[in-house]
C-alpha cells in the first residue's frame, strides 16, 4: 500500500523585513529559505541544528501560527495558501503542537480535566458528559491517575505536566504533532518516560510527528528520517541510519562528534566549529557555514552550493561524497 503522506513542504520560504532605522533600507530576515520535505502518516521526521536555525519558524508554519512567505505547505493534502479562513480553522485542529515548558501553556486556576475538555468544547459539538468522558479516556491514556482529572498543574511533575500538554494536544484526534523541545526541560531519568510515552502513542493512534531538538541522542531515540538545518537552510536530510553512521554534510559531521555514543568500541574524534551561527540578517556569501567549516576550499566562499542527492543522503555542500 502506498504510504499516506500528511504533511508536506516544497521550497517553503519565510522572510521577515527587519527595520534598521530611518536612513537604511528595512534588512531582510530568511529565517527559512527554501525548506522541502514529506511526512508520511505514523512516521516521525526530526528537525535537528543549533538555536537560530529556523526550526521554529518551520513549527509556527506548520501550525498554521503565520504564514509562508513563498513555496507549498500541504496539510493532509491541501495546500494552506488557496484555503479560506473556515477551511484553515479546521486544518488548524489537524495539528497540534507541544513545547518546551508545558507549564507555560497550561492555566494555573485550570483543572486538568477542564483543560483537557477546553479544546473539545471550542471546536466540537460534544456535551459535557460526552467532554468528560474523552477527557478521563485521554488521563489513562497517557499513564495518568482518574483522581488527576480535579488536580491543579502545580500539584504536578514536570514529567507528569508532560504527560498532560500530550492528553491535550490528543484531545482533536489530530494527524500531525509538532514536538518542539518536547523532553529537553526534563531529567534525563524522565526524559526516556516521555519519549516512550511519545513512541508508543504514535504506534497506537499513527500519528505524524515533526520533532524538533538541538539534541542529537533524543533524535536517534525517536525519528525515522532527520533533517539537519543550517541558517534557515537544510543542508542534510536523510533516514535516521544514514545521518547517524554516515553523515555527508561536515556540519552533521560537527554534531554528532558531539553526541555521546553508548559504543565503547567506536572512536569518535570531537571536531570543534569555531564560532558563532552568523546573523540571519548578513548571511555570509557562498555557503553559510563556511566560516565555521572545517573543511571549506575557495569555492566555498562565493558559490552557493547546490541541492544534490549524494550516497543515500540530500546534502547541500561542495566537497560532500558518498
Ligand atoms: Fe563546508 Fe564548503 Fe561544504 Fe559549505 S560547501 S559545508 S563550506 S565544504
Amino acid at each position: 500500500m502506498k504510504p499516506e503522506v500528511v504533511l508536506e513542504a516544497e521550497n517553503l520560504t519565510r522572510h521577515y523585513q527587519v527595520n534598521r532605522g530611518m536612513f537604511k533600507d528595512p534588512a531582510v530576515v530568511k529565517a527559512l529559505d527554501g525548506v522541502s520535505f514529506r511526512l508520511e502518516k505514523g512516521r516521525t521526521l526530526a528537525v535537528v541544528g543549533e538555536s537560530g536555525c529556523g526550526k521554529s519558524t518551520l513549527a509556527r508554519l506548520v501550525t498554521l501560527i503565520e504564514q509562508p512567505t513563498s513555496g507549498v505547505l500541504k496539510i493532509d493534502r491541501t495546500d494552506v495558501s488557496r484555503i479560506e479562513e473556515k477551511q484553515r480553522r479546521k486544518l488548524r485542529t489537524q495539528v497540534q503542537i507541544i513545547f518546551q515548558d508545558p507549564y507555560g501553556s497550561l492555566n494555573p486556576r485550570q483543572k486538568i480535566g477542564l483543560a483537557l475538555e477546553e479544546p473539545l468544547l471550542v471546536n466540537t459539538g460534544k456535551t459535557k458528559t460526552e467532554r468528560q468522558k474523552a477527557a478521563r479516556n485521554m488521563l489513562a491514556m497517557v499513564g495518568l491517575r482518574p483522581e488527576h482529572y480535579d488536580r491543579y498543574p502545580h500539584m504536578f511533575s514536570g514529567g507528569q505536566r508532560q504527560r498532560i500538554a500530550v492528553a491535550r494536544a490528543l484531545m482533536l484526534e489530530p494527524k500531525i504533532l509538532v514536538l518542539d523541545e518536547p523532553v529537553s526541560a526534563l531529567d534525563v531519568s524522565i526524559q526516556a518516560q516521555v519519549l516512550n510515552l511519545i513512541a508508543e502513542i504514535q504506534d497506537r493512534l499513527k500519528l505524524a510527528y515533526l520533532f524538533i531538538s538541538h539534541d542529537l541522542s533524543v533524535v536517534h531515540h525517536i525519528a525515522d528520517e532527520v533533517m539537519v538545518m543550517y541558517l534557515g537552510i537544510p543542508v542534510e536530510s536523510a533516514s535516521r541510519d544514514t545521518i547517524f553512521e554516515k553523515p555527508k554534510h561536515p556540519y552533521t559531521q560537527a554534531l554528532l562528534s558531539a553526541t555521546p555514543i553508548a559504543d565503547p568500541f567506536k572512536e569518535k574524534k570531537r571536531i570543534v566549529l569555531h564560532g558563532e551561527l552568523p546573523s540571519p540578517m548578513d548571511p555570509p556569501p557562498g555557503c553559510t557555514f563556511h566560516p565555521r567549516c572545517p573543511q571549506a576550499i575557495d569555492i566555498c566562499r562565493h558559490e552557493i552550493p547546490e541541492i544534490r542527492k549524494v550516497g543515500n543522503s540530500i546534502v547541500s555542500c561542495h566537497v560532500a561524497t558518498p
